[in-house]
């Protein structure tokens, strides 16, 4: 029997985790990316001057990403993570405070951890501690339209906690400012990582760039799986027929048909796509009101050695993650040591330094940026005035994630569009999770799952959370 066919606009995390879950279930899938990589925005480029592929920005995910983790086992690239179970944060005095987990059950594992933190006081600690079995215990909103800032203020926290607690956490998970930030957002991230079970925290940083994973590895996964790649094919729209999605036209003018379609662009590129009956359509006009946050990556290679902390978290300070690219590779490549370069080879330590939220950074430039980033380094790590800067760059992408604004899932689509053949998919989608990968990746599960259930075979592909623990029941209420 002819296996039914698919179409999915989009290389990206979305479109790659619809396009596997479509292949794997018998579906001949193509699917088309207008750029020469796979990837969007996570992918890597080339940079000239060292000859080498970096990241466009450093990726992190967590323990509670269980989605993305069972993307990365399907398409056999889960073996390419760090998995950090210790963090070190950096204070402005330049002391590291390590955060790790105690033996006890979720929500205590980190409370030895929290108490041990020097750049806090203990009355700061007692009211974060209050204000997080508050927020845990919140099953909506107080006021669709409170950001996070005013819930912090009502809830009786200092400048002080809210920029060395609350912020850390929050602008590196969401990249939004506080002001900026739904209350529930707020409240997923603190459940997801750190209160429902022991493991959700761990932070998973890759030890490859972005492209060797998604580009090359996961590229192969695809070909053994006769998912067709078309490269360079950017689509233009899709055209109904009886209300029934036919065809997608692409850029160069060719038609291809199919019996089902996944859109997983970004969400501004969405409306270009679709039919023009579907753009006024109430289930999709929330879409032009989504926003979006900055991210800004500082790539620096010096020529020695700056700190062999594997990442660091920076307290007080413009940069808010240091991660120290050399040393995460050399888990998977070989470095060669200074003395055993030829000479005219010059021993480079690569650091990738990350500020989320990044609009205080978009008004200046290049050179103002990386020197205040520099400085910052060599105000905590010596080695760092010493060092000789052979080469940087800042990549600020400017549509990074949708910001999460109070009221933004009112906002959000469903995968399912009004058209019963048509999905869309991307991390702005409803997937109850910020613009991360793992929201990416459940938008593909999602609109396959429609897909499924549309051909009468209905399944469940979005997996499960992490279970909560019974202390966190107990205690939470989660
Ligand atoms: C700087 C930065 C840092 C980030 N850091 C993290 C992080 O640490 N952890 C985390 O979880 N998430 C992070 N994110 C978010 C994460 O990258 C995204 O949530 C995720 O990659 C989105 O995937 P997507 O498939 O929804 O969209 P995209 O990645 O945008 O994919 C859409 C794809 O569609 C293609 N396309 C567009 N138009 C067409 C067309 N007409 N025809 C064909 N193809 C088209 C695009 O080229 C693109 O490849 C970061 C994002 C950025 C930008």
């Amino acid at each position: 029997m002819q296996k039914p066919k698919a179409i999915v606009v989009g290389g990206g995390l979305s479109g790659l985790a619809a396009a596997m879950a479509l292949a794997e279930n018998d579906f001949s899938v193509t699917v088309l990316e207008s750029r020469p990589r796979l990837g969007g925005r996570a992918s890597s480029f080339v940079d000239r001057e060292t000859n080498t592929s970096i990241d466009n920005c450093q990726h992190v995910n967590m323990g509670c990403c269980t989605n993305f983790q069972h993307f990365c086992e399907t398409a056999g690239i889960a073996d390419a993570f760090h998995n950090e179970k210790e963090l070190y944060f950096i204070d402005r005095n330049g002391n590291v405070n390590r955060f790790a987990a105690s033996a006890w059950p979720a929500p205590l594992h980190l409370l030895a951890a929290f108490h041990r933190l020097g750049y806090v006081s203990a009355q700061e600690k007692r009211a974060f501690a209050s204000a997080i079995r508050k927020l845990a215990r919140l099953d909506r909103a107080p006021s669709p339209r409170q950001s996070f800032a005013e819930w912090l203020s009502e809830n009786k926290q200092s400048s002080n906690a809210i920029d060395r607690l609350w912020n850390v956490v929050l602008v590196s998970a969401l990249s939004e400012t506080l002001d900026r930030v739904d209350v529930m957002h707020a409240r997923k991230v603190f459940v997801d990582a750190f209160l429902a079970n022991r493991t959700g925290w761990i932070v998973q940083i890759p030890t490859a760039p972005l492209d060797e994973l998604y580009g090359q590895r996961l590229r192969q996964w695809l070909d053994s799986n006769h998912v067709e790649l078309r490269l360079q094919s950017g689509a233009k729209s899709i055209h109904e027929q009886d209300g029934v999605a036919k065809t997608i036209e692409l850029r160069n003018g060719e038609f291809l048909s199919a019996e089902h379609f996944v859109i997983a662009v970004p969400h501004f590129l969405v409306p270009d796509l679709l039919p023009q009956r579907l753009a006024d359509d109430p289930q999709l006009s929330g879409i032009s009101d989504l926003q979006t946050a900055p991210i800004a990556s500082v790539h620096l290679w010096f020529d020695r050695q700056v700190t062999s902390l594997r990442h660091a978290v920076l307290i007080d300070r413009l940069s808010q993650w240091m991660f120290n690219r050399t040393e995460l590779q050399s888990e998977t490549q070989h470095r060669p040591a200074s003395d055993e370069l030829d000479g005219s080879e010059q021993a480079t330590f690569y650091y990738q330094i990350v500020i989320s939220a990044a609009r205080n950074v978009e008004g200046l430039s290049q050179n103002d940026v990386i020197e205040q980033v520099v400085k910052e380094l060599g105000e905590i790590w010596p080695e760092a005035k010493q060092a000789r800067l052979l080469h940087s760059r800042l990549v600020t992408e400017h549509r990074a994630v949708f910001s999460p604004v109070p009221g933004v899932d009112a906002l959000r689509p469903l995968q399912q569009t009004p058209i019963r053949n048509l999905q869309i998919a991307g991390d702005w989608t409803k997937t109850g999770w910020p613009g991360t990968m793992e929201g990416a990746v459940r938008s593909g599960y999602l609109a396959v799952e429609n897909i499924l259930a549309h051909c009468g075979r209905p399944q469940q592909l979005v997996r499960p959370d992490l279970p909560v623990s019974v202390l966190s029941k107990i205690l939470l209420r989660l």
